[in-house]
């Protein structure tokens, strides 16, 4: 690899943003590239599978204590995957994002990127608010491609929309543009379709879909990703996949996101058709149970 890809990987909290980010990293890792995994969300939690269930000291963490030397900060991941956590203020005392601006800062100034020398970094951001600390990776010079992982949730779909408008503000000043949409947790193919929809009418586009899966949750309870314990399902296929769309993935698109109550009007078309699929597969467990 030339240049190194930089990517930020944004959703709203609990849609899968850490086990897509993580699951993405140990498949890139494997394919032979080395890869620096940031979390960027006051949870601490991106990298944990990708450290056999342990969660790591953050960044803010070791700023507070003043042992912001370069072993304190960066941690050894499945395979060689270098992990960061940049950390958050304890719960209702601060900015949600001051963690993120320091972590990028530290990173930054000491050098350290330079020192690992990755080929890959992909920061994983928790994206329900786009201000402040969390904005700071779509700036100019930090990522260059933003991802969105989001379900066909209403609320999951409209965090993605808020994104876009971010994006637009720092798109003239050199900041990151999108790269795609990951549908995680996809249940059928209305739910699909819902996030096709939604990703022509913004002028974006599917990188991947990503079903709902057991396995996942399983491999998370052992403290791994599904790359590590479960390479050789279905799943872990999709998300080796994924990791060979992002590389070769060049698109920079400037979104066209739905403003005032044009998305909401935009959801209401997609009710039915939502219920519709929702009834058919209860239907069919419905049915399959009653043989047993
Ligand atoms: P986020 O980082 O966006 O807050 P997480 O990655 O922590 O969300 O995921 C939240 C929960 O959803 C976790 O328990 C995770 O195992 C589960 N999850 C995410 N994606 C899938 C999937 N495709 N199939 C099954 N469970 C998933
Ligand atoms: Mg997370």
């Amino acid at each position: 690899m030339t240049k190194r890809k930089q990517i930020a990987i944004y959703g709203k909290g609990g849609i899968g943003k850490s086990t897509t980010t993580s699951n993405l990293s140990a498949a890139l890792s494997d394919l032979g590239y080395s890869v620096m995994q940031v979390g960027c969300d006051p949870k601490n939690d991106s990298t944990t599978t990708l450290r056999g269930g342990k969660t790591i000291p953050t960044v803010l963490d070791t700023i507070r204590e003043r042992k912001n030397n370069l072993d304190n900060i960066v941690y050894d991941g499945y395979n060689g995957i270098y992990c960061v956590e940049a950390g958050g203020p304890e719960p209702g005392v601060g900015c949600a994002g001051r963690g993120i601006i320091a972590a990028i800062e530290l990173l930054d100034s000491n050098g350290i990127i330079e020192d690992y020398d990755p080929d890959i970094i992909i920061y994983d951001v928790l994206g329900d608010v786009v201000c402040g600390g969390f904005a700071m990776p779509i700036r100019k010079g930090v990522a260059e491609q933003v991802y969105t992982v989001t379900s066909s949730d209403y609320m999951a779909i409209y965090a993605v929309n808020n994104l876009f408008k971010g994006i637009l503000k720092y798109a003239n000043k050199g900041g990151a543009l999108v790269g795609g949409i990951i549908g995680n947790s996809i249940k059928n193919s209305t739910q699909e379709a819902m996030i096709e929809d939604f990703s022509n009418h913004t002028g974006t586009n599917v990188i991947n879909y990503v079903p709902r899966s057991s396995t996942v949750t399983r491999c998370e309870l052992d403290g791994v990703t599904t790359i590590e314990g479960a390479p050789d399902s279905e799943q872990a296929e999709v998300y080796r996949n994924l990791a060979r769309n992002v590389i070769e993935n060049k698109d920079k698109i400037k979104p066209k996101p739905f403003y005032g109550d044009d998305l909401s009007e935009w959801g209401f078309t997609w009710i039915t058709e939502l219920l519709q699929a929702e009834k058919v597969e209860r239907d069919n467990i419905q049915s399959e149970g009653s043989g047993i």
